[in-house]
C-alpha cells in the first residue's frame, strides 16, 4: 500500500505521479531485501543511534526529492510548506535538516528518506572482482562489533565470510539503485524547489 495515496490521486496522468510510483516500488523493493537481511543476520543498528545524520546532508536526485516532496505534503504538510520557503524548523547546522533528537528514528522524514538513508550500514557493494562485500557501519561501535557471536571488525567482509557468520548476504546497493539517475543535488537546494513544483503541480492538475 503507498505511504503517499493523497499525493498520487492528485497528481493522476502526470509524469510526476509515474515517477514517485516507480520510486515508491524501488524503496519497498529496499524493504522486502533488507527484511531478509535483518531476520536472518539479526544485525542491527545500535538502539539510538543516529551518528549517520550527522555532519551529513543527503545528495538528492530529481525522483527522490520528488518522493521526499511528495511524503511531506501527505504526512507533514505543514513542514512541507515551511521547506517550501526554504525553511528548515529542525535544522541545527550539525546534522541533516531533518535530523530530530526527539523522535524515537531520529528522522522527521522517515518514510521519505532518500536511497543512501535507506541503505546506509544495510546493503553490500561489488568489490573490483565483482564480489558482494559489506562493512560494518563506521559508526558502529568497536566493542559492540567485538561483542558479535562470532566478533566482528570494522573491515571489509566477503560473501563468503557473510555466509558463514550470518548465513546471508546484504542486499546489493547497486542493483537496488540501477537504473537511477546519476546527476544530484544538494538537499537543501532541490527540495523547496520540489516542493513548490508539485504545489505548482498539484493547483494546476
Ligand atoms: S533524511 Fe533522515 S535518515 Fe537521512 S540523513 Fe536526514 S535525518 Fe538522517
Amino acid at each position: 500500500m503507498s505511504e503517499i495515496p493523497t499525493i498520487l490521486k492528485k497528481l493522476e496522468g502526470t509524469s510526476e505521479q509515474q515517477i514517485l510510483v516507480e520510486i515508491e516500488a524501488a524503496y519497498e523493493r529496499i524493504d522486502q531485501e533488507q527484511k531478509g537481511w535483518y531476520e536472518k543476520s539479526d544485525f542491527l543498528c545500535p538502539q539510538g543511534c543516529g551518528d549517520c545524520c550527522a555532519h551529513f546532508e543527503p545528495d538528492l536526485m530529481v525522483s527522490e526529492a520528488l518522493y521526499m516532496g511528495a511524503w511531506l505534503l501527505e504526512h507533514q504538510p505543514v513542514l512541507a510548506h515551511s521547506v517550501a520557503e526554504e525553511k528548515f524548523p529542525f535544522y541545527d547546522k550539525e546534522h541533516c535538516q531533518f535530523f530530530n533528537p526527539d523522535s524515537s528514528l531520529h528522522c522527521s522524514i522517515y518514510g521519505g528518506r532518500p536511497f543512501i538513508c535507506r541503505l546506509f550500514g544495510a546493503s553490500g557493494v561489488r568489490s573490483k572482482s565483482g564480489e558482494l562485500v559489506w562493512k560494518p557501519c563506521r559508526f558502529y561501535p568497536s566493542e559492540q562489533l567485538a561483542m558479535h557471536i562470532p566478533p566482528l571488525m570494522h573491515r571489509q567482509y566477503s560473501s563468503e565470510e557473510l555466509m558463514q557468520i550470518f548465513g546471508t548476504v546484504p542486499p546489493d546497493m547497486g542493483a537496488l539503485m540501477s537504473g537511477t539517475d546519476a546527476d544530484t543535488v544538494l538537499l537543501r537546494d532541490i527540495l523547496p524547489k520540489i516542493i513548490r513544483h508539485l504545489l505548482f503541480i498539484i493547483g494546476m492538475n
